[in-house]
């Protein structure tokens, strides 16, 4: 008999632990594979940690054990479903980031393979049904058949609904003259990407490859401004490693950048690539980590979960555009793809190299002190210039153009002339939807969100009214709920109400529109990118999503429609992010021979965010932004952790949170700033309460022993949630 322990796959805190079970059967049982268990009268899916020989009979392990071990019910898996690496990875994560072990797990893998039910009736392997030739002797076959038979015989194994008239097939097979072979399917179809020779590398990208290989550091810095050639630095250092048969992974922050990378990579290293992606099915996705688990595919293109792909031999992680948000996953487990990357290069003996043209300020403060390589590219290719900025304060009424409530007369001057000249602009605004909001007239109600008490933001396609922070929707209203009046204002603009006035101001412009919205559809995305690149339109329109990364030749005007947006967003990381947001979009313009400029809008045109990120002057910023983080303690000065407390009941809530906020206090006092409870942004979903609290730190595993000290009582408690976010963004 043997002994196994086993994680069962509830994701609840309280269960983080294996459980124990018993197996006597003839299958062999290992660590990694799934088992099918009975617990607490329901039969759930489980993943076997540790598999331990036992003499003993069950009833003798439970009287020494003081407990009831149970049988399993059936092992669902051949052969483990993980390495022993990313088993290793799995449980550092886990404890790093306060997850529980199996939701880690989860997350790792792609559905059909996950420790759940949910998995056992996921996509599994599809087969194509070739038939090959069994008997080299066609004498005493018909004409017919003989046809057939030759047709294969010189085509070798032919997929068996292209070997010709099925009767025929059938009587071969029958007669045994055809056997038939199945072959894996591979359901992703790989974009039609002709093979592309190497262009001339310049002499800085030269030296920095040359840097990144001499450095002694395991992680490098690509520091590169908007234009510089950081996509060739990374093909050429991957190739290194591709020939000496080491595996590669190529992050991108998100799914509107995979395209651009599938393609690189795809024209010089053809089916060796694997792509995962949300936007694949999860049929493909599971083809394509079966793929790579297989040593199939070398390269892996993918967004931030693309970090736990099985890739075999692992020699190097890149992540491009390394300081975007969207690697760190905003649900639990809070991982940072960056992070995890970190961990899994230390196991496996990787390199990492972290790509950007304004890093985030942790990941450059480590490249300053020299726990980095930093590498860096200062000029655009060929010496481009960078794009001529120009700031419009729309604070001035006579900046806007007379006809519009959204465009200053500079930028849709600008705009008509380049749409006039046969060349494209993008324009970028941090806010999808319609109208930001609908009030009424009379009263000034205003719509709120019955759940959370959002503002409901006006969509002009449906002609409905959305949270952004649920689901709710509602359809717009006739009269104020409030006084009855019928006249209900939309107020401020979005991508759908920009792209509106440009179809109406310009209209000889062709225009496309690329946000979470229209990104719902599936491979609307890559759609859209194509068309732009194609030249089939001249205006792309939208979110932060088309600001970084893409490369597109013709366009030389960037408009940020309004540049203050994300400004007046409530976080210490305002600065950062609007600042990397602008830079990376001024940097889409005149990337090819043809100079190019940006417009910028604003209503404080004299920020140093907007003026600085306008220049794209990187290291004045950081100067800058690290004395005002170093004044308030603030990352990378320190470390956050959000701890989030709910509840369905209100007093509870705010009782609980205030018991641990103390409690945090006095047992971190030394090593730690404890601040709350506080009350976020939306307090009430869903029908709970929530309450944070913040904790600043040095050092994360000084405190590590107390914090689960302080935690361990909450997650024992079944009514309330503690919801734990290291390293959090989110404040
Ligand atoms: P970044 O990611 O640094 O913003 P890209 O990698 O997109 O910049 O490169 C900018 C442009 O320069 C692309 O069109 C790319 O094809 C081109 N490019 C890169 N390296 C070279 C080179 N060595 N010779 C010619 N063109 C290059």
């Amino acid at each position: 008999m043997v002994l196994l322990d086993v994680l069962i796959e509830l994701k609840a805190r309280s269960l983080d632990r294996p459980f124990l079970y018993a197996y006597d059967g003839d299958l062999t049982i290992e660590p990694g594979m799934r088992v099918y268990v009975p617990f607490n009268k329901q039969e759930l899916v489980g993943y076997v940690l540790k598999v331990e020989q036992t003499h003993l009979s069950i009833e003798e392990v439970e009287k020494k054990r003081g407990f009831v071990v149970e049988k399993i019910i059936s092992v669902l898996d051949e052969a483990p479903i993980l390495s022993n690496e990313l088993v290793q990875l799995s449980e550092i994560v886990s404890s790093y980031y306060y997850a529980p072990h199996i939701s880690v797990l989860q997350a790792m893998l792609p559905v059909s393979l996950r420790p759940t039910r949910g998995a056992l009736s996921g996509p599994k392997i599809a087969y194509d049904t070739y038939v090959s030739i069994a008997k080299d002797d066609d004498s005493d076959l018909t004409p017919a058949l003989t046809e057939t038979y030759l047709f294969v015989k010189s085509n070798g194994p032919t997929l068996r609904k292209h070997a010709g008239n099925d009767y025929r097939v059938s009587k071969l097979l029958e007669s045994g003259h055809f056997k038939l072979e199945y072959k894996e399917k591979r359901r992703y179809e790989l974009p039609k990407v002709n093979r592309k020779s190497k262009p001339k590398l310049t002499t800085d990208q030269n030296k920095v490859i040359e840097e990144f290989f001499v450095a002694t550091q395991s992680v490098a810095l690509l520091e590169g401004v908007t234009g510089s050639g950081k996509t060739e630095v990374y093909l050429a250092i991957a190739e290194a490693y591709v020939k000496k048969g080491e595996g590669v992974i190529m992050l991108v922050p998100e799914i509107a950048l995979t395209p651009m990378m599938v393609k690189m990579f795809l024209s010089r290293y053809g089916e060796e690539v694997a792509v995962l992606h949300s936007e694949l099915t999860n049929a493909q996705r599971y083809d394509e980590y079966r793929r790579i688990a297989s040593g199939k595919a070398q390269i892996v293109v993918g967004v931030r979960s693309a970090i736990f792909a099985p890739v075999k031999n692992l020699g190097l992680i890149i992540l491009d555009e390394e300081h975007v948000e969207s690697y760190k996953q905003s649900t639990d487990p809070y991982y940072h793809a960056r992070e995890v990357a970190l961990f899994r290069a230390q196991l496996s003996g990787a390199k990492v190299l972290l790509g950007s043209a304004t890093p985030s300020l942790e990941t450059r403060t480590r490249a300053l002190k020299g726990v980095y390589k930093h590498l860096r590219l200062p000029k655009r290719i060929n010496e481009q210039a960078l794009p001529t900025t120009h700031i419009i304060d729309m604070q001035n009424p006579t900046n806007f153009a007379p006809e519009s409530v959204i465009f200053s007369r500079q930028l849709l001057g600008k705009l008509k002339e380049v749409v006039n000249k046969g060349e494209q602009a993008i324009l970028l605004i941090n806010r999808r939807g319609y109208a930001t909001y609908v009030n009424c007239r009379s009263c000034n109600h205003v719509f709120k969100c019955p759940n959370d008490q959002a503002t409901l933001t006006y969509h002009e396609f449906d002609k409905m009214l959305k949270c952004h922070h649920c689901d709710h929707v509602e359809f717009f209203p006739t009269t104020c709920p409030n006084c009855q009046n019928k006249t209900l204002w939309k107020t401020g603009f979005g991508t759908q109400r920009v792209e509106e006035e440009v179809n109406k101001l310009v209209p000889n412009a062709k225009t496309l529109r690329l946000d979470s919205d229209s990104a719902k559809v599936r491979s609307k995305i890559a759609k859209t990118l194509k068309q732009f690149a194609d030249q089939e339109a001249n205006i792309l329109i939208g979110t932060q999503m088309i600001a970084k990364g893409h490369d597109f030749p013709n366009v030389t005007l960037v408009g940020v429609v309004l540049a203050d947006l994300g400004l007046n967003f409530p976080s210490y990381r305002s600065s950062e992010t609007t600042f990397q947001l602008i830079t990376q979009a001024v940097g889409r313009s005149g990337r090819s021979d043809k100079i190019g400029s940006a417009y910028i809008q604003t209503n404080m045109p004299n920020h140093y965010v907007i003026n600085l990120a306008a220049k794209q002057d990187y290291e004045t910023f950081y100067n800058y932004e690290m004395r005002i983080r170093n004044m308030h303690n603030y990352p990378p000065y320190s470390y956050l952790m959000k701890v989030s407390i709910s509840s369905k009941d209100k007093t509870l809530t705010a009782k609980t949170a205030a018991i641990l906020t103390s409690d945090l206090q006095v047992k971190l006092k030394d090593d730690a700033e404890v601040l709350g409870p506080l009350l976020p942004y939306i307090d009430y979903l869903g029908g709970y309460y929530f309450q944070n609290i913040i904790i600043k730190y040095k050092n994360y595993f000084k405190i590590k022993p107390e914090l689960f000290k302080a935690f361990r009582p909450l997650i024992e408690n079944t009514r309330v949630t503690i919801n734990i976010d290291v390293d959090t963004l989110d404040i």
